[in-house]
């Protein structure tokens, strides 16, 4: 058992882009409020850092910050699609070398509808490698090239990550995804370390399915999986859906685990449809917030958010990407749906 922190820990917080700022202010009122001891350092990030001229999207004094603390909470932020600069997203997770990416995607039915109520799955997402490794260039004016990058290293890091992580939760399968019936040696390099390392954990089960069917299955009966482990463009994509089937995108958290450094997020973007509303949902933020709780010893606060956030759905407070008439018993924006939180403490 983690021995609760008494003194604040220092942690480094950016509000992000689009709906970042106010999904992350309404998670910075529900952690003061839980009692949460944290010292946040602000980092600037994201568009107003690409406009300034950091192409990275972070400037060189918020790398101190995030070496100093080694715990970032982050907002979304958004990143130019197609040309323009680099995704601070990947650079942050290779830089502080982040090489586990832990989204659970759970129902909260019947607060949340979803067709899966049973739902309860992990996805553990490599983080650094595969067509993420950044190695991306034109071959000639017609053609260009994006290689994919499958290390034996990164390959039993994370799936031994993967069946610690099941062990030290009370899961009872880890199931990996690939694509080596195409891809004979990146995935199925992935594949021969999976079965390697889950012959060392006899008390977990284990099996492996083609990436497709997989998807297809985990949309069709996701209650049948428990843990699943991929190479990061599988995971990233899967995440989404999987977040999306148990209710919302709005609902999911994220942690960016390494050795030195972690990261915690939602799992969602800057939404930017929706920036400057106060519509958005800040749950899977305050997911996110809630790993990292639990990641700096702070447990005591995490079950007193938890237990709050919980009560607050089941009694209907819902934000617009949840509200279904009939189940919810009242709309509210972010702001209110941080004060209903906060008033269920
Ligand atoms: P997105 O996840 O931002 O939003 C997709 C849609 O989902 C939104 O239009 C909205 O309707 C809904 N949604 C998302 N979050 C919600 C919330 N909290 N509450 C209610 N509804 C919510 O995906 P996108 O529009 O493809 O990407 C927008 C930007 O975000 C892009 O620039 C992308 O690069 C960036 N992005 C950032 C991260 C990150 O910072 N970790 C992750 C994914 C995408």
């Amino acid at each position: 058992m983690t021995t609760p922190a008494t003194q604040p820990t220092p942690i480094t917080v950016a509000y992000g882009d689009g709906i970042g700022p106010s999904i992350m202010e309404a998670t910075l009122r529900i952690l003061e409020a839980a009692g949460a001891r944290l010292q946040t350092e602000v980092i600037e990030v994201g568009e107003k850092v690409y406009l300034a001229g950091h192409a990275s999207g972070i400037a060189p004094s918020a790398w101190d910050s995030l070496r100093r603390t080694k715990v970032f909470l982050k907002a979304p932020i958004s990143t130019p699609q197609g040309g323009g600069y680099k995704s601070l997203n990947v650079s942050t997770r290779k830089s502080l070398g982040l090489f586990a990416n832990v989204r659970p995607c759970t129902a909260f039915a019947p607060m949340v509808p979803t067709r899966h109520p049973g739902m309860d799955v992990v996805i553990v997402r490599e983080n650094e490698e595969d067509l993420y490794a950044g190695i991306e260039h034109r071959q000639t004016e017609e053609v260009y090239q994006c290689l994919k990058l499958i290390t034996r290293p990164g390959c039993e890091r994370i799936v031994r990550y993967a069946f610690e992580y099941a062990r030290l939760h009370g899961r009872k399968r880890v199931t990996c995804f690939v694509k080596d019936n195409i891809m004979k040696m990146t995935d199925g390099l992935f594949h021969e370390v999976f079965d390697e390392i889950g012959a060392l954990y006899p008390d977990i089960a284990r099996d492996s399915m083609i990436v497709d069917i997989g998807a297809a299955r985990l949309a069709d009966t996701p209650e049948r999986f428990d843990v699943i482990v991929m190479p990061n463009l599988y995971g990233d994509i899967l995440s989404d859906v999987a977040a999306q089937i148990a209710g919302s995108i709005g609902m999911a958290g994220s942690a960016n685990i390494g050795d030195q450094c972690a990261m915690f997020e939602a799992i969602h973007g800057s939404a930017p449809d929706l920036a400057g509303k106060d519509v958005a949902n800040p749950s899977g933020l305050l997911q996110g917030a809630v790993q990292m709780l639990l990641h700096i010893g702070q447990a005591d606060v995490a079950t007193r958010v938890q237990n709050a956030w919980l009560r607050t759905l089941e009694d209907g407070v819902h934000t617009a990407d949840i509200h279904r008439p009939g189940t919810s018993t009242a709309l509210v924006g972010t702001r209110e749906f941080a004060s209903a939180v906060i008033a269920r403490m």
